[in-house]
């Protein structure tokens, strides 16, 4: 019985295109469709930084700095 074993050997098809795939490539079937994917990728990760803006933390951080500095003028 080696009905697990026949599973291993089947290839893959390509992610992007469906086509077989190529070990040297793998999970892909070609540079092409690697890069299809990485360009996919990249455009997930450069779009979440940069909906987010700190303007609220800086107001917090600007009052707190205001309130440790000593109020009085000593010094004149
Ligand atoms: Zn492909």
């Amino acid at each position: 019985m080696s009905a697990a074993n026949d599973n291993d050997k089947k290839a893959r098809p390509c992610p992007i295109c469906g086509e077989p795939m190529v070990m040297k490539y793998r999970p892909f079937c070609s540079k092409h469709c690697a890069d299809v994917d990485l360009g996919r990728w990249l455009k997930g990760t450069y779009a979440i930084p940069a909906v987010e803006p700190p303007d609220e933390f800086e107001a917090e951080a600007a009052l707190r700095e205001a309130a440790q500095r000593p109020s009085g003028g000593e010094e004149d």
